[in-house]
C-alpha cells in the first residue's frame, strides 16, 4: 500500500486573497458520503472522511475544538464528543449545577435549623 505521495503536492495558490485557519467546520458533501467540506464561506478546504479520522475540527454546534472520530464522521454536521452525547448538555450542565447548589442551599438551610 502506498499512499505516501508526499514532495509531489501541488498547492493552488489563488491571487485571490488567502484565507487560512487551521480548524475547519465540516460538512458532509451531498454528492458523496465520503466528502467532507467546510463550512466557512471563505475556506475551500475538503476532505475525503478517511483522512479526517483523528483530525481536529470545530464543533458545529459548540464551535470548539473536538477530534474526529469514526462516530463524529458518520454524521453530516461532526459535533465534539460533548454535543454527540446530549444536545441539551450544556443546559443539563447547568441544570445539574443548579441542583447542586440546590441541594447544598438545602443542606445548609437544615444545618440552619430554617426548616423542619
Ligand atoms: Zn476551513
Ligand atoms: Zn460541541
Amino acid at each position: 500500500m502506498n499512499l505516501g505521495r508526499r514532495g509531489g503536492q501541488r498547492s493552488k495558490m489563488s491571487t485571490v486573497e488567502k484565507f487560512t485557519h487551521t480548524l475547519h467546520e465540516y460538512e458532509r458533501s451531498q454528492s458523496s458520503k465520503e466528502i467532507y467540506r467546510c463550512i466557512h464561506p471563505d475556506c475551500h478546504h475538503y476532505k475525503r472522511r478517511e483522512f479526517l479520522l483523528g483530525k481536529r475540527a470545530q464543533c458545529f454546534k459548540c464551535k470548539s475544538p473536538f477530534i474526529l472520530t469514526r462516530l463524529q464522521l458518520k454524521n453530516f454536521h461532526p459535533v465534539c464528543e460533548y454535543c454527540t452525547k446530549s444536545p441539551k448538555a450544556k443546559e443539563n450542565l447547568v441544570a445539574k449545577e443548579l441542583a447542586e447548589r440546590l441541594v447544598m442551599s438545602e443542606e445548609l438551610i437544615k444545618t440552619l435549623g430554617l426548616v423542619e
